[in-house]
């Protein structure tokens, strides 16, 4: 089917095991949109939540952008209203606001630039604005924060539920067991928890250090698909969860029956309307230029 309809299928790290496994690329969400823009098929088919396939639309409108449920959507990209951010944008002169893909066409048409977490660190030391607004996760603004003390920073009140539902209890008692394992934390978890990480980085950053490290045990802090890949690239070695960390419910909505209906009905189709498409195209395509 998906030779058919000439598509290409593109899934997030935190989608099922079944559904990484039947993708051409899995990746995290700087990798898939920057694919979405550079191969040369005309269909892609997104395995991930709405924000992504919408920013694939919004950067490639020429292409046909299928997500197997469009119900599938996250939670924090809808944490910010306009209204918000047009009143930190009148307050500070010398402002840039900063907006986590992970964030609707909506929030992003009103941002001077978009970043992942693989690149915000790059973008952001780049941009001549004393003063950032970073929208809409807090906890990878402040993280962020404390890498550029040379700025001032300002936050959103977004969170990922995901993320945050690991407690620093549950990870000390995960430590506990494992004295051995090095403890890996994606940057959208809390202050308390990156604390206690020996290592922090973006989903893919995680993946490589692991893959790359001597070490044989490691306690991850993030969604729990991202130890598919990892226990798919290191039999060897052994990977243990938080108990208290959630599955993202959005990104489990995708399965391999939707995905071949999609394919078959070409039905799911993401629209973004054109005057919404171009403001948030701007921050996109800043984002994609500053962290060649
Ligand atoms: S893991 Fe968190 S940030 Fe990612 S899609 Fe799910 S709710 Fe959103």
């Amino acid at each position: 089917m998906k030779k058919e309809r000439q598509a290409v299928i593109l899934a997030h790290y935190y989608v099922d095991g079944a559904v990484q496994e039947i993708a051409d690329y899995v990746g995290d969400s700087f990798y898939l949109s920057r694919l979405a823009v550079d191969l040369p098929q005309q269909t892609i088919l997104f395995c991930g939540v709405s924000f992504m396939g919408e920013s694939a639309k919004i950067l490639s409108p020429e292409k046909t952008v299928l997500l197997p449920d469009k119900t599938a959507d996250c939670p924090m990209a809808r944490m910010g209203t306009v209204e918000e951010i047009q009143n930190v944008q009148s307050t500070y002169p010398d402002l840039a606001t900063v907006c986590y893909i992970n964030s609707t066409a909506a929030l992003k048409a009103h941002a001077d630039v978009c970043v992942t977490s693989s690149n915000a660190l790059k973008i952001i030391r780049q941009l001549p604005q004393q003063f950032i607004y970073f929208i809409p996760d807090q906890h990878l603004g402040r993280y962020i924060a404390g890498l550029i003390p040379e700025k001032t920073f300002i936050y959103g009140d977004g969170f990922c539920y995901v993320h945050t539902s690991i407690t620093r209890e549950a990870l000390e008692g995960t430590k506990r067991q494992n004295p051995q394992a090095i403890t890996l934390a994606h940057p959208e978890c809390p202050k308390n928890i990156l604390d206690l990480a020996d290592y922090i980085g973006s989903t893919s950053s995680l993946i490589k250090y692991a893959s790359q490290s001597d070490e044989k045990e490691f306690i991850i802090c993030s969604e729990p698909g991202v130890l598919h890949p990892l226990k798919k690239n290191n039999p060897d070695k052994l990977f243990y969860q938080v108990p208290s960390a959630l599955p993202c419910q959005d990104m489990k909505k995708i399965n391999l029956e939707k995905i071949i209906f999609s394919l078959e009905t070409m039905a799911n189709q993401v629209e973004v309307e054109e005057s919404a498409r171009m403001k948030a195209l701007k921050p996109l395509s800043k984002m994609l230029e500053l962290s060649l």
